[in-house]
Formats: structure tokens, sequence, C-alpha cells
């Protein structure tokens, strides 16, 4: 019998997508058989609001850009459209509705996973969807486990290589804790760089560095381009003489 399709849900804020992001899908992809993976902007990130923050539509187009040519991604404006602060219990509802067969696995770095109880209806989100928990550098996947109570404990499950038929097949709650090779990478250091127009070669996908610099996003809101930063009254004050 053909089993149910498994979909992962990577929710973020994507400000912007990056290489660690692209690759530790990649892996969790291959190791829980992943039919295909939605990666899902959050539109008003309720931990996160920032004043350089990326517009809501700058953060997709650059996942967009990022997921293009992978048959198996897609990147998702369901948080977009929804009205208000994005909260995963509405995204994984909606995603229930629109693949009642699936099963969904919602995919979280072990750094955002310590937060898991900060998030809305948190236990709720856990009863309606799978947990893939990936290591994070910086972020131990022992830590993230213990953000959950002890009665907590019999849903969690270490998993290396998937061997047994069925091994993923468990109703929620289940959280599975995934060891991988992540990449050193954060957002957080390429806002730094592209801030003074550093090269992103590597730590993004080069359509994606190309839309950063060609729309100046996250450069120094007081930079002012060369070509303003002639005498730009010359002509009007040369008139009132
Ligand atoms: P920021 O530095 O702005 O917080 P970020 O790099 O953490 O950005 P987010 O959009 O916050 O990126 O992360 C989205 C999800 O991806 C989170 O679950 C996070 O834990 C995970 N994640 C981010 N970077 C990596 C990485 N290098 N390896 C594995 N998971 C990651
Ligand atoms: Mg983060």
């Amino acid at each position: 019998m053909r089993r149910s399709p498994r979909i992962g849900l990577f929710g973020g804020t994507f400000d912007p997508i990056h290489s660690g992001h692209l690759h530790a899908v990649r892996l969790v992809q291959r190791r829980f058989a992943l039919d295909r993976v939605f990666f899902i902007p959050a539109a008003v990130p309720p931990h996160k609001a920032r004043p350089d923050l990326a517009s809501a539509r700058d953060r997709l187009r650059m996942t967009a850009l990022a997921v293009k040519g992978h048959s198996r991604w897609t990147a998702s404006p369901i948080e977009l459209r929804a009205a208000g602060p994005s909260y995963s219990i509405r995204t994984i509802e909606a995603m229930r509705r629109r693949f009642p067969q699936a099963r969904l696995f919602f995919i979280v770095g072990a750094d955002a996973f310590l937060e898991i109880e900060t998030w809305r209806e948190w236990e709720r989100v856990l009863h309606r969807c799978a947990f893939i928990v990936m290591t994070r550098p910086g972020a131990r996947l022992g830590a993230a486990a213990g953000a959950l109570g002890p009665e907590w404990k019999t849903s969690l499950h270490r998993i290396g290589r998937v061997k047994r038929r069925g091994e993923l097949d468990g109703d929620p709650p289940c959280i599975y804790f995934a060891a991988i090779d992540a990449l050193p990478v954060s957002s957080t250091r390429i806002r730094a760089l592209a801030r003074n127009g550093a090269a992103l070669k590597g730590l993004v996908p080069g359509t994606v560095a190309a839309y950063i610099r060609k729309k100046r996003i996250y450069r120094e809101k007081s930079a002012v381009s060369p070509a303003c930063s002639f005498p730009i009254v010359t002509r009007r004050s040369e008139k009132s003489r």
C-alpha cells in the first residue's frame, strides 16, 4: 500500500533565506523522505519585529528565488495572505485542510524550538503536527528537548537513520530530533554584511544575492548613493542670485 504523502512545513522569518536553511532542509528531506517542503515566510513575526526587517514581499520573493528549480520545494505566501500576525497554528490548520491525506512535519532549528512554549496555543500545535527539530550550530538538540516538561517524554524521538517501515507514522504529538551537519550561517550575519554592501557569495544563492544588491535591501538607511551626493541645489541657487 502506498504511504500517505509527507509534507514538510518550514517556517521562518527568512530575512533573508540563506544556504544554512537550504542545506538543512535538503538533509532533513532526505532523512525523513519528505515528498514536498513548503518554505513559509512569516508575515508579521510576533517575536521578531525589528526596524530593519525587510518587507514580507521581499522576503517571499527571495524565498521564491532560492527554491526555484527544486521541483519538491515551494515558497508559500500563506502567512502573507492571512490578516494579522503569523501564528503557526493557523498555518498548520490551513495546510491540514489543504492536504487532508498528508502527514505534516513542521521543521524547526533547535534554537527556535527552545521557545516553543511561547508559541500561540503551543500544546495544540504539537498535537496537530509532527515536528522535526534539527541541529543548528550553537544550539544543542539536548537543550531543545529540555524545553518541554517530563509529561512530553514519550513523544520525543531521536532519529538517526530511518530504518523501520512506519517509524515515522505515529500520530502527533511526535517530536523527532535529527542531528544534522548544519552550516554556521545566520540571517543576522548576512544582514550585517549586506548593510555595507559586502559580498554574500556562498551564504545565499546567487539569485538572492543579486536581488539584495539590486534592491539595496539591508543597506544603511542613511547611506546616500553617489548619484545623489552632488549638490542638486546649485541650479536653483544660481537662479535666485
Ligand atoms: P536570524 O539571525 O534573523 O534569527 P536565522 O538565520 O535564525 O535568522 P530564521 O528565519 O530565524 O533564520 O530561521 C528559520 C528557521 O531556520 C528556524 O527554525 C531556525 O532555527 C532555522 N535555521 C536557521 N539557520 C539555520 C542553520 N544554519 N541550520 C539549521 N537551521 C537553521
Ligand atoms: Mg532565527
